[in-house]
């Protein structure tokens, strides 16, 4: 067999970058297409005779535009993220914002008009067969806009929100971009951007460690005062918007986009906050490794063993391939083809934006993956990891077009799944005690991160909005609620904690979706519980999991447990089945 080549191909998409006619020709009619669904909303009167016709011709054109959308936005995803100078990529990610508004304006008009026609002839259009299978999300569009404003009032509160909310949101990227930290190395001093520095905390040599986090927390510092801004206003613009819809919980809007239950998330957490024991003894067992009373907040991810061996690309891509093939033939058959189609820009070179995503062409059915490939087992588990989220909506491609969008939380479940697969093979295959022993750390750590980082993330958050509501909350004041969340979540188990997470970590001013982060949690457990299920079930479960990953965009996640797994998420049971297999993980480590 060859080698694959560990560059993706753009050009059989649209030819010619970020300076694509084609592309430009393509850009130009989603704007008419716009304009068109536009149009016949405005004709879509409730009271006509013929407003069913008129219903099923605009889903139609709806489902058209919608995947031409992802697919330009895809592109533009792909170019922006592949050359971080590129000039004409970044006017690109802005026309897409622009465009995004007013697709956004087109859909909530939409559940407007929805909402506005009477029951008994909702019903009978829902019946249609032009719309048979699609009806949870219309049904979920006509109940979305019963907790809004009126169109008037919700289309003003979209157009301010470009300039108003989102804006924060570049406004901190803007700023991150120019931040430098000076790190004392070998006698010199050099200067990094925040992503070179971050990576170095994770450095074999505990003073370098502790050297660049206390660099990294002087910047964050020096600039805390500006982040406070863009956290506390972005934060306004939401909690203003819920005030005027009347929206009592600030967790209302992100459970409505995960489509689950505030029970179900009481429930995993609750689970979580019950059984954190064994990842407190890992935490201290890793302390006592590395020599230390305690461990401070830079050491959580520390190596322990040096990380020796190292994969090529296409020695990587097959073992993937294979691990695959022991649980599904046809998720392997899916990898080995993205491989070799160059669906994947993996090389190791300067000008790419860090870290790792999948994204969809739903136009062309195909997906492309972006990631950093330098060999380790880590990036290994990243590639399968995106390659599951490439796999979920592969076998989604031939859906309606509406029944193709699922929350992250669901998302976040095949690529912990396909990770899970690798891992797993990974550590059954170590060839000494040390190997083993790190392979299983990596395991645990990425527990610790969902069940201890994430939660304190949440309950940060949770925290800040509650106070945010009586007014701007100062950053000598994050810095408080963030170690008080970091120490709940941590169960006081570390030395030092980190006080400018709330300014560091991105996640806390995307504006896209708010709570960007127990869906992660919630991902996580949730493939743990599909693994489960999968192993016991054997060579039959590979049908069963296609078939529950069709249905992760039409229904809610209670009814895609209850259907497929038969289990009920709103109780405690099943997450805490789920956290026992992690906990076997810490019980394997102290062993060793
Ligand atoms: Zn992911």
């Amino acid at each position: 067999m060859g080698e694959y080549i560990p560059t993706w191909d753009l050009e059989s998409l649209f030819p010619g970058g970020s300076t694509s006619k084609e592309f430009k020709v393509y850009l130009e009619n989603i704007n008419e297409e716009i304009k068109v669904l536009s149009d016949q909303l405005r004709q879509l009167d409730s009271e006509r005779k013929n407003l069913v016709e008129e219903v099923v011709s605009f889903i139609r054109q709806l489902e058209h535009t919608m995947f031409h959308f992802r697919e330009a936005a895809a592109f533009i995803s792909c170019l922006s993220a592949q050359d971080v100078t590129d000039e004409h990529a970044n006017t690109l990610v802005s026309k897409r914002g622009a465009l995004s508004a007013s697709f956004q304006g087109v859909l909530t008009n939409a559940m407007q008009k929805f909402a506005a026609i009477p029951e008994e002839t909702w019903i009978e259009l829902v019946k249609r067969t032009e719309l048979a299978g699609i009806e949870f999300v219309m049904n979920e569009y006509r109940d979305t806009a019963k907790d809004l404003l009126s169109t008037e009032q919700e289309l003003l509160i979209n157009d301010l929100s470009v300039d108003g909310y989102h804006a924060w949101n570049q406004m901190y990227s803007t700023i991150v971009g120019n931040m430098k930290v000076e790190i004392e190395e070998d006698g010199e001093v050099n200067s990094y951007s925040i992503g070179q520095a971050s990576n170095k905390l994770t450095a074999e040599a505990r003073t370098t460690r502790k050297h660049v986090f206390e660099k990294l927390q002087e910047a964050w510092e020096d600039q805390s005062s500006l982040f406070a801004q863009t956290l506390n206003h972005l934060a306004g613009f939401r909690l203003q918007t819920y005030k005027h819809r009347k929206w009592e919980n600030v967790l209302k809007e992100p459970l409505k986009i995960n489509r689950m239950k505030q029970e179900t998330l009481d429930a995993m957490w609750s689970a979580i906050s019950n059984n954190k024991q064994p990842f407190v003894d890992y935490l201290h067992r890793k302390a006592e490794i590395l020599g230390v009373e305690k461990l401070s907040v830079y050491d959580v991810g520390a190596p322990i063993a040096n990380d020796v061996r190292r994969f090529s690309y296409t020695e990587g891509a097959d073992f993937i391939i294979e691990q695959f093939r022991t649980f599904s033939p046809k998720m392997a058959d899916f990898a080995q083809m993205a491989f070799e189609n160059r669906w994947i820009e993996a090389e190791d070179r300067a000008g790419k934006r860090p870290g790792g995503f999948c994204t969809s062409f739903p136009d062309s059915r195909e997906t492309r993956i972006f990631m950093t490939y330098s060999g380790t087992s880590s990036n290994i588990s990243t590639l399968a990891h995106e390659l599951g989220h490439a796999y979920h909506q592969h076998v989604m491609n031939d859906l309606h077009g509406l029944n193709q969008r699922y929350a992250m939380n669901v998302a976040e479940t095949a690529s912990t799944f396909a990770e899970m697969i690798v891992a797993d093979a990974t550590i059954g295959q170590a060839k000494t005690k040390e190997e083993k022993q790190a392979l299983l750390e990596d395991k645990i750590q990425r527990s610790v991160a969902f069940f201890m980082n994430i939660h304190a993330r949440y309950l940060f958050e949770l925290n800040f909005y509650k106070e945010r509501e009586n007014g701007f909350v100062p950053a000598a004041r994050l810095n408080e609620m963030m170690v008080e969340a970091q120490k709940e979540a941590y169960q006081d188990a570390l030395d030092e904690y980190d006080p400018y997470f709330w300014a560091s970590k991105l996640h806390f001013h995307i504006t896209t979706t708010p709570f960007y982060n127990f869906p992660y949690t919630f991902g996580y457990l949730f493939s743990l519980g599909i693994y489960a299920h999968a192993k016991e079930k054997g060579g039959n479960f590979e049908e069963e999991y296609i078939a529950l990953l069709r249905d992760t965009g039409r229904m809610s996640v209670e009814d895609l447990a209850m259907k497929h797994l038969e289990a009920d998420i709103t109780k405690e049971d099943f997450w805490e089945s789920a956290i026992r297999l992690c906990a076997r993980d810490v019980k394997e480590f102290l062993e060793l």
